[in-house]
């Protein structure tokens, strides 16, 4: 009986493999199709410093599936790691990114890379190429980058993130204190600034811990002379820890989910005055 409970459990559990499996084959096409269809577009979410006005934005990818809706890059990004179309991806964002940075002369412009395009042979290549036909100053970029790119200490890896950084983009390391590798590539690599990840924000205020880390990492930072930014900041609470603790540029929902380049232009005109701080239901 227990058997049979199992064995019905175990037939369950692959018919959902198999629709996994399937679902995830679609996108993979529907993805390939996504960029000349139109259906990727970028949000900016608004970075915010010590005086309360905006800086910067960072660059965040959506699909706009046909059927499916809006879907978040976390689902679809590895996808396109997996099946290649990240190159193409990548691409498309930093055009696009370039493209609308024009609208924003004074405002620095986050992009996310992935591993997997660094890893390509020619990503620099298109890079120069892109900053050419578009004629955008590197200096007003920041790539972002996990510390998973570092793993492995890959010279080529190293010698294309210090290219791109002698072109004059700056190189920020996301996800801050999530990954696995050591720390003795803040001294190898030619980063620029850290991103403390939203997990350690999250508990800001609500474990003791949380703040012993992200001071930590703070006095790190400075240490090492790098710039710091706090990512996932929710409440006015974290906010006023991060100031305490000497963190004060900072990004979250607190001043603005991502949004559409219409609705950064709208603040960009504002950029000189302080943010308004947001509602963020629990
Ligand atoms: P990330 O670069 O660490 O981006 C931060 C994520 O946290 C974004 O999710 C953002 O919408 C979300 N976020 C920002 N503020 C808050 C907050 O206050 N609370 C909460 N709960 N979340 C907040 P999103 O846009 O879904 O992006 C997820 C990840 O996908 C990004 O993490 C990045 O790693 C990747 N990604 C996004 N765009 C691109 C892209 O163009 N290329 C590549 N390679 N990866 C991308
Ligand atoms: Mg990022
Ligand atoms: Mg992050
Ligand atoms: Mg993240």
């Amino acid at each position: 009986r227990a058997k049979d409970a199992g064995k019905g459990q175990f037939c369950f559990f692959e018919t959902e493999m198999d629709n996994a499996v399937r679902v995830r084959r679609e996108l993979e096409d529907d993805l390939r199709e996504a960029l000349t269809r139109n259906e990727l577009f970028l949000a900016y979410q608004p970075q915010v410093g010590r005086s309360g006005a905006m800086t910067g934005v960072e660059a965040l990818i959506r699909w706009q599936h046909p059927t499916r809706g809006l879907i978040a890059p976390n689902f679809f990004i590895p996808i396109a790691e997996q099946s290649g179309l990240i190159m193409q991806i990548g691409l498309f964002a930093l055009r696009r990114a370039f493209e609308d940075s024009k609208r924003w002369k004074d405002l620095k412009v986050a992009i996310n890379v992935s591993a997997t395009q660094i890893r390509l042979k020619t990503f620099v290549e298109e890079v120069t190429a892109l900053v050419k036909e578009l004629g955008v100053n590197p200096h007003q970029f920041e790539l972002e980058i996990t510390e998973g790119i570092l793993l492995g200490d890959d010279i080529d890896t190293q010698n294309r993130l210090a290219a791109l950084r002698t072109m004059g983009f700056s190189l920020a390391l996301d996800d801050f204190g999530t990954g696995y590798s050591s720390l003795s590539y803040l001294q190898r690599y030619p980063i620029d600034k850290i991103k403390i990840d939203r997990s350690f924000i999250s508990n800001l205020g609500v474990e003791d811990e949380a703040g012993a880390l992200v001071s930590a990492i703070v006095k790190l930072a400075r240490a090492m002379k790098l710039s710091v930014i706090a990512e996932g900041v929710e409440t006015d609470d974290q906010l006023t820890h991060l100031s305490a603790l000497g963190c004060s540029d900072v990004q979250g929902y607190l001043f603005s989910k991502p949004v559409i380049a219409n609705e950064i232009d709208d603040l960009y005109r504002d950029r000189h005055h302080a943010m308004v701080h947001q509602t963020v239901s629990a």
